[in-house]
């Protein structure tokens, strides 16, 4: 059975949770030649090699919020995100914006399962009133470093969370993907379909609550792991985001991607004010109420903020009258 493919079975249906990357407001274009230029040479074979040596974690990783001193949630680079745009989903003909928003997909639901794996091991703590998030280390399989399990259900989480979007060359892409990756990660699809997804989770949860010690039993009752992991899919708007911005790194120019949602301040140039006096009063009034409302956000309705060209001064950006 090919358990990456397409299944009947779809997530949305199971909780009304709004996708983060859906929520997010693109609303210049994404330049994807230029990604796929970058990603396609020496900057991307860089980040192929780290996926293949660390897995997906090499692209985002999850802090906790169990140790003090960092700032916990999910971290999510912008190269990283190029790099699915322009390596991982490259044969996928859809508009950059999907492709952006897959990348960002692929790269959170993967985080998403740490965070509810970590969060499940604070609902042990709490019914046991012992640590549970730091004996849980030992279930680290000594070869590689991390719970092997556990990377390989956060693979299916991120494969699971793609079902139901028809895009051709998805499914080949995520496989491809996902087989680069070290063990476990690249065993996701074992673990992808429903039963054995939910089976895996158990099981997975379950080592954590008896990595707790004998007092595990007494304290959850036989609970054994099921009933400690929320339910899936994980609701992302308990876990923080970061996104950074670190494009620079391999080449790309902070121009590639502007995820920016409103422009608090515009600077006319003299020409632009001379040529406004001459425009009917109308005409001025309504540029003045796009100034503040761009001050708020770009993605307003009707004002049709889009990306045009970008030059060696910088991106210009067109706003069409209506
Ligand atoms: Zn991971």
């Amino acid at each position: 059975m090919d358990a990456v493919a397409p299944s009947e079975e779809t997530l949305e249906s199971e909780v009304s949770i709004p996708h983060f990357e859906e929520l997010l407001e693109y609303r210049a274009e994404i330049d994807l030649d230029l990604i796929r230029d970058v990603m396609g040479g020496t900057a991307g074979s860089d980040i192929q090699r780290s996926v293949q040596v660390r897995g997906g974690d090499a692209l985002a990783w999850y802090v906790t919020f169990h140790v003090r001193g960092a700032q916990w949630g999910i971290y999510m680079p912008l190269s990283s995100i190029a790099f699915m745009i322009g390596r991982v989903f490259s044969s996928i003909n859809a508009a950059p914006e999907d492709l952006l928003k897959l990348a960002v997909r692929s790269l959170h639901q993967h985080e998403l399962f740490h965070f509810a794996m970590d969060y499940a091991s604070s609902q042990v703590e709490i019914l046991t009133k012992r640590p549970c998030h730091k004996p849980a280390r030992s279930l680290r399989d000594e070869r590689y470093n991390y719970i092997v399990l556990e990377e390989r259900l956060a693979n299916a989480n991120m494969i699971r969370s793609f079902w139901g979007r028809r895009l051709r060359g998805k499914t080949q892409a995520l496989r491809d993907f996902v087989s680069m990756q070290p063990p476990g990660y690249r065993d996701a699809p074992q673990s992808t379909e429903g039963t054995a997804f939910r089976q895996d989770c158990d099981l997975l949860a379950g080592r954590y609550v008896n990595s707790v010690g004998e007092h595990s039993h007494q304290a959850l009752s036989g609970l054994d792991g099921v009933g400690v992991l929320s339910k899936m899919p994980v609701d992302w708007r308990y876990c923080p985001i970061h996104v950074i911005s670190d494009e620079h790194t391999c080449g790309l120019d902070s121009r590639w991607l502007d995820l920016f949602q409103r422009i608090e301040a515009v600077a006319e140039s003299e020409r632009f004010r001379k040529y406004l006096s001459r425009m009917p009063k109308p005409v001025q009034a309504n540029w003045e109420e796009v100034k503040s409302r761009l001050s708020h956000t770009t993605a307003g309705a009707g004002l049709d903020f889009k990306f045009w060209k970008r030059t060696t001064e910088g991106s210009i950006y067109r706003k069409i009258s209506r």
